[in-house]
């Protein structure tokens, strides 16, 4: 699949307007002997997508909410995720959505036995179960985008499942690593958009502060390995070059490391198992890192790991609610109708009088997503 052939592979890009998308898109303007743009959606930068289009003339465009300015030939609405999912010319779905929305789009792949590079972690932690069974029964491909559990899947390479003792994924912290306890409650939205290590869109930046997105990947890593709870950690590791680690049975640990940029594991997402020359990032160099520190999680200060990890072990509709109830939470927070604080109270309160709704099917973990969503929002007010 990924030597240079005469027809490149064809690529489906959703969320091509984010940071992952944009960070995607040089990926495959750099390895367009291998890798062609088929399909590229955005929720609703018309202008930015136009300009995608204009330089990449993909077979596809869809844009999710609806706009006058948007070109009569392009998709529109939520559907347009799973068109370009589907679209025939794409063999590999690149899913770089934000949120829950994006989960259809990765089933839909998934069902017609197609690789997902997946970047948005809300799918696996809304519907872990399905979508592991999906791409099992149809023969598609769920493969990592996010940094850690790249690391992970290289670290994992050729090795079985009764050789693994335990994942130790990597936290940088966030902005609020350092401070105490009572500062992170005056925590501003533009101090939680600072982080020291990571450009990344708005939702993740603020998961990062609070470390939920951590809690999500502790999900993740669950569905994706097969790891059970109890055998994934957490360490925090401020300068961001570990991206995890895998420590086996008979105590050795294997770590995998790079400089901090998305390029690297969106690439390998999409050449895995193989590797590709690339020149997407500066050489490494050890001695100019100054040097590696790694810390325990302040859990007390940082509620939202542990909320994140006990809805993950409770399984049913609990990780559902987590995650949609955090959505909003933090979509509230960042339109200022929120205090930082808030964010661990909403998810919190939600948690307990949602996490025990039904969640075996995906109808029924999607009435648990939106009964979250209403519920913050009704807490939090319109
Ligand atoms: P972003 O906000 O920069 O971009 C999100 C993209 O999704 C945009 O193109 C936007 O148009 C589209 N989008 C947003 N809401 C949508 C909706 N409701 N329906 C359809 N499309 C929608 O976000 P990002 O930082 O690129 O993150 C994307 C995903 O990748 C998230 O799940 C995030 O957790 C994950 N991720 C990001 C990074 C990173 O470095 N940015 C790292 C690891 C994982
Ligand atoms: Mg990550």
């Amino acid at each position: 699949m990924t030597t240079p052939a005469l027809a490149p592979v064809g690529v489906a890009l959703l969320g091509a307007t984010g940071s992952i998308g944009s960070s995607a898109l040089r990926v495959l303007e750099r390895q367009r002997d291998r890798f062609v743009p088929v399909a590229l959606t955005a929720n609703a930068n018309v202008q930015a997508l136009a300009e995608q289009v204009a330089r990449f003339s993909p077979s596809y465009a869809g844009l999710v909410q609806p706009c006058d300015e948007a070109p009569a030939s392009w998709g529109r609405g939520a559907s347009c995720l799973v068109e370009a999912a589907t679209h025939p010319d794409a063999q590999i779905v690149i899913n770089a959505v934000v949120g829950a929305a994006g989960l259809p789009a990765t089933l839909a792949a998934l069902q017609q036995g197609k690789r997902v590079a997946l970047a948005n972690k809300e799918t696996l932690v809304v519907a872990g179960h399905i979508v592991t069974e999906t791409a099992r029964a149809h023969g598609g491909e769920l493969v990592p985008v996010d940094s850690e559990h790249s690391a992970i899947l290289q670290c994992l390479a050729g090795r079985q499942p009764h050789e693994v003792k335990r994942l130790l994924l990597t936290a940088s912290g966030g902005p609020f690593r350092t401070w105490p306890a009572v500062r992170i409650a005056t925590a501003t939205r533009a101090d939680a958009l600072k982080h020291p290590t990571w450009q990344m869109g708005s939702k993740i930046t603020i998961d990062s502060a609070t470390l939920a997105n951590k809690a999500l990947e502790v999900i993740e890593a669950h569905h994706l390995f097969g790891v059970p709870y109890d055998r994934i950690e957490v360490v925090v590791h401020p300068q961001s070059i570990i991206h995890s680690f895998v420590e086996f049975v008979d105590g050795s640990v294997l770590a995998q490391m790079g400089v901090p940029s998305m390029e690297l594991p969106i690439l390998y997402a999409l050449t895995w198992p193989e590797r590709v020359p690339d020149s997407g990032v500066p050489p490494f160099d050890p001695v100019a890192l100054g040097g590696l520190t790694f810390e325990a999680v302040r859990h007390d200060d940082f509620p939202m790991l542990g909320l994140g990890v006990g809805a993950g072990r409770a399984g049913g509709a609990a990780p559902a609610v987590f995650n949609a109830a955090n959505e909003v939470a933090v979509a509230c927070f960042l339109d200022g109708r929120l205090h930082f604080r808030g964010i661990a109270e909403q998810v919190s309160a939600a948690l307990t009088a949602l996490a025990g709704m039904p969640g075996h099917t995906l109808e029924q973990l999607l009435s648990a997503d939106r009964a979250a969503r209403d519920l913050v929002m009704a807490q939090v007010g319109g």
